[in-house]
């Protein structure tokens, strides 16, 4: 409780500065060295002020790459439904601009040094100690689309960065063995490798405000994972009670997941007789994302359209009033395959 005040000052500047109220919890878990290292995307204008109060807030940082907006022709670009970042293009920051940063220069325009355009934002890694941060950045890659060829990071990296970030090792090694997104559903391998549900390892909220873990756990009752989150909530608690509450109250709910990219929550949901799913309400998961799924869409209009769901086979049923009205069919041959799933994570 000491640092509730400050925090209210601090991290009300940072989500400003940042654009956004994402990874708060991340940010609060950095603080206190539980979360061994975050990263993140800062728009290049707000960098000088970012680097700023990360410095008062006596975390370290260190600056990767930028991420630039690609044409509005390229939006769909080779290799979108396979890998998940295809929709910007990349530079590396030049030294001279690393140190006009560094040295506190505003991004304004009026510094040559600086080669932003608009639209553009760094990647930066922050972590308690240097020293995490930089295992961090050295682990860190994002697969690249040169000339319609997919560049994927070395497979060993993803162990680093797994454990760069502070994950719990039975989630990487897990993660490393089943998030191919052409060939496996991940969520589908982790609900067959879990004997419960627990609201703790519920990371569907990763693209909320609500985000309390950022990875995939290997099981939903994965230990260490529970373990983990149940830590970085208390800390959060710390900072504010209420933000908590809130954060434990959105993860107590029943989700409708069929790849990474299209998850949505179903209000109120209960498991009729028949094995049907009525619910009152469907909410986007992916609502703070800036460019969604093609079939994000379709599937929020179909769910919506509907009080009541049953999945078989692989498609899923939606009926409204006891009236048939859609059918989404799903596949796992073109791009991400779709396993549609409902997690129940209301009483776990
Ligand atoms: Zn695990």
């Amino acid at each position: 409780m000491a640092y509730q005040e400050p925090w209210k000052r601090v991290f009300s500047e940072l989500i400003e500065l940042r654009g956004g109220a994402l990874q708060v919890a991340q940010y609060m878990g950095a603080l206190s060295g539980l979360k061994r290292s975050l990263d993140d995307w800062i728009p290049y204008s707000q960098l000088p002020a970012y680097l700023s109060l990360i410095a008062d807030l006596g975390l370290a940082i260190e600056l990767d790459c930028v991420f630039s907006r690609l044409p509005e022709t390229q939006q769909s670009a080779f290799g979108s439904r396979y890998a998940p970042t295809t929709r910007a293009g990349g530079r590396s920051l030049s030294s001279k601009e690393v140190r006009a940063l560094m040295n506190g220069q505003p991004c304004d325009g009026s510094n040559s040094d600086f080669h932003f355009a608009p639209g553009d934002e760094v990647h930066v890694v922050v972590a308690k100690q240097p020293e995490w941060a930089l295992q961090t950045l050295g682990a860190a890659w994002y697969p690249l689309v040169v000339d319609n060829r997919i560049i994927t990071k070395p497979y060993g990296d993803a162990f680093r960065l797994g454990s760069a970030l502070g994950y719990p090792e039975c989630c990487v090694r897990f993660f490393m063995e089943h998030n191919q997104w052409s060939t496996q559903n991940q969520f589908a391998e982790t609900l067959k490798a879990s004997r419960a549900l627990s609201w703790k390892a519920n990371c569907l909220a990763k693209n909320t405000r609500w985000m309390l873990i950022f990875h995939m756990p290997c099981a939903f009752d994965c230990p260490a994972t529970l373990e983990y989150s149940g830590l970085v909530l208390e800390e959060v608690r710390r900072f504010d009670p209420a933000y908590a509450n809130s954060i434990e109250a959105y993860l107590k709910q029943t989700v409708l997941v069929s790849n990474e990219r299209l998850a949505f929550t179903l209000g109120s949901a209960r498991k009729s007789k028949s094995n049907r799913i009525s619910y009152i309400n469907v909410k986007s998961l992916q609502e703070f994302i800036a460019v969604r799924d093609p079939l994000h869409d379709d599937y929020f209009n179909a769910l919506s359209a509907g009080d009541e769901l049953l999945i078989e086979d692989g498609t899923i049923f939606i009926w409204k009033n006891g009236e048939f009205v859609r059918a989404i069919e799903t596949s796992c041959d073109q791009g991400i395959a779709e396993v549609p799933l409902v997690l129940d994570f209301v009483e776990g």
